[in-house]
């Protein structure tokens, strides 16, 4: 029972669920039906109690208003159930248009609290797998210093057939064409799934997502879309909610998705750039000099970025493929091998962005957002 070879006789899933394939033509009916002025609010919210480095363990579940909510004030504050049998509160931080529902139906970003001990007000502290409150205090830090930290994610993910677990439209446990270019490409030949990273851009766009762009990567199945660039927490909360829509989109299409750092051996592993600017880098004169002043403090910190940039990115970042090793820190300009890179045009009108190529696709970017404004902000001079 439950061996490998039965498994795959009865086309079992990776999680031991079995392939359920409805009728969409059915669902339709129902889903005309008026709501009658009732709004459905989805709750997404991040849990990494089974966060394994290769997904998210993003959580949602949906609450009736009573109508459109106008502002944050009119989604409550609500709690779901934790491992422990504990309730964890789940606290609304920003609403978006619902792709999938339509209408005056929203998505609502939370994040999560323990259960106040006393004072209703208050909501308790963060749980451990909230770092949005983290990275929210240190914004606020950075606002108040007359800083205004801007962040822009390419987010790169494979896309993966659920049954064998290698990338979509790629022959089981085989390679495709290696003196193919597939960055950027056209033709069926080359690009696996356009439909689905369509309708990912469309329904971002839909939701009031800040989605930048898209492209195709370096091998077929693997995408990028960006995020950004958008000011504080705003950037993270986008690429959390363009993650999760993007999850939702991908079982409905029956794919699997994944970030891990290197899902397929040999083969350039997937990242997420972190593009960050900032008062001090955005101005002219001096954003170049300023850059470099931040690029200096950010070599000091470099392991302690390095320790929250993603699980499993040592497999990733090892020099080859357009990556700098781990272990060394470097920024150049216009140099895809540095740990951080500075755009030809930054260098020529003084002032702009930075990239931070060292994040892996699964990086928690409010984590490393956290990360960048302490380093090259809010540090004192050491
Ligand atoms: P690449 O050449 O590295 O593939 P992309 O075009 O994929 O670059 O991504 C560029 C990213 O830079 C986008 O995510 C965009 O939001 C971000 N970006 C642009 N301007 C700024 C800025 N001033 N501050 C921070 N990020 C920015
Ligand atoms: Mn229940
Ligand atoms: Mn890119
Ligand atoms: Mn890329
Ligand atoms: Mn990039």
């Amino acid at each position: 029972m439950g061996s490998g070879a039965s498994r795959e006789k009865e086309q079992i899933g990776p999680t031991g669920i079995k392939d359920v394939h409805l009728s969409h033509a059915l669902t339709e009916k129902y889903m005309g039906l008026s709501q009658h002025g009732k709004v459905q609010a989805e709750y997404v919210w991040i849990d990494s109690d089974y966060w394994d480095g290769h997904s998210f363990d993003l959580c949602c579940k949906t609450l009736t208003l009573p109508d459109a909510p106008i502002s944050l004030d009119d989604i409550p504050i609500w709690t779901y159930s934790g491992d422990d049998a504990k309730d964890i509160v789940i606290v609304p931080r920003r609403t978006y248009r619902d792709p999938f529902r339509g209408g005056d139906n929203v998505l609502v970003l939370a994040d999560t609290y323990e259960e106040p001990s006393g004072d209703e007000q208050d909501h308790g502290k963060a749980t451990k797998f909230n770092a949005r409150a983290a990275c929210q205090a240190a914004m606020q830090q950075a606002e108040e210093i007359g800083e205004d930290p801007w962040f822009g994610f390419e987010q790169e993910y494979y896309l993966i057939d659920p049954k064998t677990k290698w990338p979509l439209g790629w022959p089981a446990g085989r390679y495709p064409d290696k003196d193919t270019a597939f960055y950027c490409s056209v033709g069926s030949t080359k690009v696996v799934a356009r439909e689905i990273i369509e309708a990912h851009y469309r329904a971002c766009l839909y939701a009031g997502v800040m989605i930048g762009g898209i492209n195709s990567e370096v091998a077929p199945a693997q995408w990028e879309f960006q995020v950004g660039p958008a000011s504080g927490t705003q950037g993270a909360d986008d690429l959390w909610m363009a993650r999760y829509i993007l999850q939702r989109l991908c079982e409905e299409y029956k794919v699997g998705v994944t970030f891990d750092p290197k899902p397929v051996p040999k083969q350039a592993g997937i990242g997420c750039h972190t593009n960050y600017s900032n008062m001090a880098t955005r101005s002219s004169p001096g954003g170049m000099e300023a850059i470099k002043k931040q690029c200096e403090r950010l070599r000091q910190a470099h392991d302690k970025h390095i320790s929250n940039y993603g699980i499993g990115n040592e497999r990733r970042l090892t020099g080859k493929h357009d990556t700098a090793a781990m272990s060394d820190f470097s920024w150049g300009i216009g140099d895809r091998a540095a740990s951080i890179r500075m755009g030809c045009k930054v260098a020529m009108r003084d002032c702009g962005y930075y990239e931070d190529r060292r994040p892996a696709a699964n990086m928690d970017p409010y984590l490393v957002s956290q990360l960048l404004v302490e380093t090259t902000l809010l540090r004192k001079e050491s």
